[in-house]
């Protein structure tokens, strides 16, 4: 068992109070794989100092040289990546395939950002004033707040500490509570890159007691946050009150819509691959799938086939098609959402059932589920279960689909299955999500596109790709009147 420490100004520190919390593997709980701090606002203050300190001196750190620290950490994390990928299995349950496809992930990011790094441009516009030269630059934007999910504990926090850092920024980060080997293990990598002191500082913790502090700090120029809508708002509530930059991306209830016309057996596929890879526990997962009428039944069978046929198991074995949910609470969470989705009147096709054989009594086990005749009004179809369970909606025809698929207050990904050009372009202009897939899953995303949501899911303006620099700068705009005379006529 690792005790994690937390880490600041470059090195790792103890807690102020001597309170830490166990790491349990959610496929075995008799496995304590680690134990992190449960730090207080004191080692929270002590980190944003650190990064306060460290900011003048990264800042005027060449852009390049900040992208060489990256281009070393992408190479330390490939030499890494079995261990990285295993420590994710553990403290997460996602299979060893999805962990090293996070892990790869998560390397393209810095890869991609470590090259953006000589990429930092402004522009030059003509200004209406003779003799004046305007140009735009962008500037980091200070000490930084990045406050993290367990779902994806490699990806995530690499999708916000490689931009941050490459334009300039100091963070301190705060992983989710259940996935602290992770971050700590990214930590390690930094050190090892030669990354200075401050730069980068990680804080463990409660999102009371650690988050919240963090959020309100003074010297924090802005926050990024991926999570749920709860936290989400509330931390967007106190960034707006304090008149800092403030990027959120939440929750999801992700479509796939099957026409008349679809490849049936992609479909299927695709709904298995998207509602039941990683347990559900995606922020892109397929949720609902809003399936027209006349090919309703044969896709039902096909799914109840597909997902009888799924290994659940430990992450780590081979064999395993689908891992555990994260812990009791998320497990619960999904046994509700089964309650409630029988009780409102879906039919429940499959699973809904807690796994208790040898290999599964020591984990949060649960049987992949599918529902159908599920109506657009009932809980388990608009609110986020985050667990193994598809919904199929059935619809008369190809306009309900479109109207049922967006009845949610959700917006971040929609796949269309369709064989039909014109069907396809009206479905990707009129799906309100911020990433619209055609005959491809609801999940997925590359480290050079943009990433989030609209609608409730995402407030900010959007993660990864040459997006994120408009949230890791400031944009600074420069009038330079080169001849010195007064500007003639009216100054607006
Ligand atoms: P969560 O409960 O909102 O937690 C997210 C992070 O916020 C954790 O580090 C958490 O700390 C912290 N936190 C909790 N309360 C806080 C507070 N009052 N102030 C500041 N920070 C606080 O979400 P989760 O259960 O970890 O993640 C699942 C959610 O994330 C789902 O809704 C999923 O859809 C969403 N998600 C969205 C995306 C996207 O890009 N749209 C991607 C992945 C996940 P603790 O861990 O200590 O509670």
């Amino acid at each position: 068992m690792r005790l994690i420490d937390n880490f600041i100004d470059g090195s790792w520190q103890s807690p102020d109070s001597s309170k830490r919390a166990p790491n349990i593997n959610p496929a075995d709980t008799r496995e304590t794989i680690a134990e992190a701090p449960l730090s207080t606002s004191v080692d929270v203050a002590e980190a944003v100092k650190a990064a306060e300190r460290a900011f003048p001196g990264w800042r005027a750190t060449p852009a390049p040289k900040r992208g060489h620290l990256l281009y070393r950490v992408q190479r330390k994390m490939e030499e890494r990546r079995n261990e990285l990928a295993e420590a994710l299995t553990r403290e997460e349950g996602k299979t060893v395939t999805e962990s090293h496809g996070e892990v790869q992930r998560a390397i393209n990011v810095v890869e991609f950002f470590a090259a953006e790094s000589r990429r930092i441009n402004g522009e030059t516009i003509p200004s209406e004033f003779p003799n004046n030269f305007c140009y735009t630059v962008r500037e980091p934007v200070g000490p930084l707040a990045l406050i993290t999910p367990w779902n994806f504990p490699v990806a995530i926090p690499m999708w916000k500490l490689a931009p941050a850092i490459a334009y300039g920024n100091t963070v301190v980060l705060k992983p989710a509570s259940l996935t602290p080997l992770s971050a700590a293990l990214i930590a390690e990598i930094f050190n090892e890159c030669d990354t200075p002191a401050g730069v980068l500082n990680i804080v463990y913790g409660s999102g009371r007691n650690v988050g919240e502090p963090l959020v309100a700090h003074p010297s924090i120029k802005g926050v990024s946050f991926t999570g749920s809508n709860d936290v989400g708002a509330s931390l967007y509530g106190t960034g707006a009150a304090r008149g800092i930059k403030c990027q959120c991306e939440m929750g999801g209830k992700n479509p796939i819509i099957v026409l008349e016309d679809a490849d049936l057996e992609l479909a299927v596929n695709s709904a298995v691959q998207g509602a039941y890879g990683s347990t559900g526990q995606r922020c892109t997962a397929t949720s609902r799938a809003v399936v027209v009428e006349s090919i309703a039944d044969a896709f039902v069978e096909r799914v109840e086939e597909r997902v009888n046929a799924l290994v659940v198991g430990n992450g780590l074995e081979p064999e395993t098609d689908m891992g555990p949910s994260v812990d009791k609470q998320q497990l619960e969470t999904v046994l509700d959402f089964i309650n409630i989705g029988q009780k409102e009147g879906a039919q429940l096709i499959t699973g809904g059932k807690l796994l208790a054989t040898e290999m599964h009594k020591h984990g949060f086990f649960i049987e992949p589920s599918l529902f159908d005749h599920v109506t657009s009004d009932m809980r388990i179809a608009q609110e986020e279960i985050f667990g193994p369970v598809l919904s199929v909606l059935r619809v008369p025809d190809t306009a309900t689909a479109l109207s049922v698929a967006n009845d949610v207050r959700y917006g971040l990904t929609a796949s269309i299955y369709t064989r039909d050009i014109s069907k396809a372009l009206t479905f990707t202009d009129k799906l309100q999500v911020g990433i619209v897939h055609v005959n491809s899953p609801t999940v997925g995303g590359e480290a050079h596109i943009p990433f989030g949501g609209m609608k409730a899911t995402g407030v900010g303006t959007r993660e990864m790709g040459r997006e994120a620099i408009a949230f890791f700068t400031e944009l600074k705009v420069v009038y330079w009147d080169y001849t010195g005379s007064n500007r003639k006529g009216n100054l607006y």
